[in-house]
């Protein structure tokens, strides 16, 4: 029986995991359960899966999640703050976390799962962005594993031989092939991007996300993050992780090895298997999710991206090769970015501009603790914010 932390419950990741978990009760139970601000939703989830635990990041909705547990007539033990999140993470009472928590506010829970030997299943691919270094060392200390819970990187988990140590030579493998669906702009005329809408770009033509990602893959730097994770998870360097548009969403992503051979992974564009690999890993499970049907699925396509009009794609490989601080700048830029294109205070071009900004600044060479990476994240924030407001004022 697994024991599990869910971080991040509420969200879309949350959801899928809870899915596959409700499908097994016989293999796991839910120690844990923990959300950002939102208390009724995580309520909810704490009546169906009673958790002994539940934590709320926002430390103002302390009182609220107490009060929801208490009218659910749940005994779940409540809290709240960013350290009870990570305290959630390190339990003893848990053996494995989702770390499903969107964008840098993931860090230190992620980092706390690896360093207490939990199996880390990751979704948070910032966390790995910004403190890659960081992530593997603890992940060394604590002596767990990290199963990816990316798609393209759990497709080339799925590809790689068994017992994978990072090292590329040793495992005969020539270069890792990301696909990307395109995003919903992908054949958009360069002209058009400009007076693209938050709905439009949250509307992504194959998988059901949260609004940050779904973003993040109309810009390509959904994919332009991924190829840093990748670098990270799997030792491989920038010029040896190529990415390939594929719009079908049904090839995960493949490894290319040094005899020619190209190994791919497919599947329904559905998280769940994702989700259920991770958790049952080597193991398979079922995962609710409807067998591919290749002949329905019809032709396969792929193509290279346009670096010219998505050059949040280009803006990560060079943050990459910059490396140090550099992917940290990358992904803080990109969240105020972000965020500002949602709340409609910055034009969606003006993301790629705001990120291309934060990459010229000066910035320190290697930053080895987490509160020097979180000091020197927040110092990229306030940067960013400024460009933001002198981006979104000429738009
Ligand atoms: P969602 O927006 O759907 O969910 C985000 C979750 O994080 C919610 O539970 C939210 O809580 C919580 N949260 C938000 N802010 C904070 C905070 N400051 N502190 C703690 N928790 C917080 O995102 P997704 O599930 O789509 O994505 C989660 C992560 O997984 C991202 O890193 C994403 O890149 C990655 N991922 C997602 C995929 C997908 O298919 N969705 C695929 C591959 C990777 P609340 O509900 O209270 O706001
Ligand atoms: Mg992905």
């Amino acid at each position: 029986m697994r024991r599990l932390c869910i971080l991040g419950a509420t969200g879309s990741i949350g959801a899928s995991a809870l899915d596959v978990v409700a499908r097994h009760p016989d293999r796991y139970a839910v120690h844990a359960l923990a959300g950002g601000h939102r208390v009724e939703p995580l309520a909810d989830l704490c009546q169906r899966f009673r958790p002994q635990r539940a934590a709320i990041a926002d430390p103002a909705a302390l009182d609220g999640l107490a009060a929801a547990l208490r009218e659910r007539g749940l005994s779940t033990e409540a809290s709240a703050g960013p350290a009870a999140l990570a305290g959630l993470a390190a339990d003893p009472g848990c053996d494995t976390v989702v770390a499903a928590i969107v964008g840098a506010a993931g860090l230190a829970s992620s980092l706390a799962a690896a360093e207490a030997g939990k199996r880390l299943l990751l979704a948070n691919k910032e966390a790995v962005v910004m403190a890659g270094e960081l992530l593997f060392e603890a992940l060394a200390r604590g002596g767990g594993e990290l199963l990816p819970v990316d798609s393209e990187h759990n497709a080339i988990f799925q590809c790689l031989p068994p017992g994978f140590d990072r090292d590329l030579d040793a495992a005969g493998v020539a270069r890792l092939i990301l696909t990307a669906s395109g995003g919903p702009f992908r054949d958009w005329p360069a002209a058009d991007l400009a007076a693209v809408t938050p709905e439009q770009a949250c509307a992504h033509p194959n998988w059901a996300m949260g609004r940050k990602i779904s973003v993040d893959s109309a810009t390509l730097m959904n994919k332009g993050l991924e190829v840093i994770e990748a670098h990270w998870l799997f030792g491989a360097p920038g010029d040896r992780i190529e990415v390939l548009v594929h719009p079908q969403s049904l090839v995960h992503s493949l490894v290319e090895y040094r005899d020619g051979s190209l190994l791919a992974q497919l599947g329904s564009p559905d998280m769940r298997t994702v989700l259920a690999h991770g958790l049952a890993w080597p193991e398979r499970i079922a995962a609710g999710v409807e067998p591919l049907d290749l002949v329905r699925a019809g032709r396969l396509e792929f193509q290279a991206p346009d670096r010219q009009r998505f050059p949040c794609l280009d803006l990560a490989y060079q943050a990459l090769r910059a490396g140090g601080p550099a992917p940290c700048a990358l992904n803080a830029a990109n969240e105020v970015a972000v965020a500002a294109f949602l709340e409609r205070r910055l034009p969606f071009t003006g993301i790629a501009a705001v990120v291309e900004q934060a990459l010229a600044a000066d910035r320190p060479g290697r930053i080895q603790d987490l509160d020097s990476i979180l000091a020197y994240d927040a110092a990229v924030r306030r940067t960013a914010s400024a460009a933001v407001g002198r981006l979104g004022a000429a738009a």
